[in-house]
């Protein structure tokens, strides 16, 4: 087992200690700031398993030989100018590794909207006024799903759940289940109320012209992307932020993509932010945005840029 995953069970622990039926405000904030922890780290081992490059934020040959494979250079060369005498071993922020871990660990990609409510929390906690925690919703999801997230992690890994938690802890991970049920009802019951709206308006045929309308209108605003209603089965809306990292760098490919904000269907009327709920729908984007300035990617050159931003490199750079 790597550093990174092994030192993930450090904060999943923490975690897992402070966890039960009451948790304050107080201990909220520092409970999510070590599952955030915890998360970075164990995304940054899945990575690092498959290639150590992908967690360096400059993943170039020099700069990665000198970091991980030091002890490989000939001696007589080791401290020649044309390697670097500083190399830069900053590592990827905790959003790109998800961006990145998505293509390759199930987990991650099936609670993507977690994990990203959770790096956003641990932002505002690092940078931020704490009052723009949403406290009750994170409070929710370490009650309800950190068990349920580290359980898939340790299966997807072949790890034993007590790397990450206490046996003892075992009470806490099933009425973590419970809740977990509890929810799935609720989105059942939710989902049933909006396909009985959409069976009784979709005789209306200028209503359903009118949906179809509005939603073509705000797709075109960008930043949005279509999916399939699990209600209704109509063409519905993803809103999408663009998360990315400009590189000073340009020639490094830097990852780049969408965080999911809302599910809007405008044909039988669900709505959806909660990221647990979003999860257990499988409303999710992997599209990529603009390295440069995160808009849209409107062609297929592959160079993960938009139209304007080639046009503003130039097409040979
Ligand atoms: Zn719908
Ligand atoms: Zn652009």
């Amino acid at each position: 087992m790597n550093n990174y995953l092994k030192d993930s069970g450090l904060f999943f622990k923490e975690v897992s200690l402070g966890i039960h039926g009451n948790i304050s405000d107080k201990e909220i904030i520092q409970l999510t700031f070590n599952f955030a922890l915890g998360c970075e780290r164990l995304l940054k081992g899945i990575l690092y398993d498959i290639n150590p490059t992908y967690i360096l934020i400059e993943p170039t040959f020099k700069n990665s030989l000198r970091i991980f494979y030091s002890n490989k250079i000939i001696p007589e060369i080791v401290h020649d100018k044309e390697l670097p005498s500083k190399p830069n071993s900053d590592v990827i922020t905790f959003n790109t590794c998800i961006l990145r871990a998505q293509f390759i660990s199930k987990t991650t990609l099936q609670y993507k909207n977690t994990l990203f409510a959770i790096s956003n929390a641990r932002d505002i906690i690092a940078h931020c006024e704490l009052k723009l925690l949403d406290k009750q919703s994170l409070k929710e999801i370490l009650r309800r799903d950190f068990y349920a997230i580290i359980n898939s992690y340790a299966d997807e890994l072949k790890i034993r759940k007590n790397h990450f938690y206490d046996s003892q802890r075992v009470n806490f991970s099933k009425s973590s289940g419970i809740l977990r049920s509890n929810l799935e009802k609720g989105i059942k019951q939710e989902l049933e109320d909006h396909k009985r709206f959409w069976s009784l308006s979709k005789k209306n045929e200028s209503f359903i012209k009118d949906s179809k309308k509005r939603t073509e209108e705000i797709l075109k605003r960008g930043n949005t992307e279509i999916v399939k209603c699990p209600a209704c089965k109509n063409d519905a809306l993803l809103y999408l932020e663009p998360y990315f990292k400009s590189n000073q760098l340009r020639l490094l490919r830097v990852t780049t993509g969408y965080v999911v904000k809302e599910f809007r269907c405008l044909y039988c009327n669900l709505g959806i932010k909660n990221p647990s709920i979003l999860d257990n729908l499988g409303l999710r984007t992997i599209k990529e945005s603009c390295a440069r300035c995160g808009r849209e990617i409107d062609n297929e050159n592959n160079t993960g840029l938009c139209s304007d931003c080639e046009d503003y490199y130039g097409k040979d750079g």
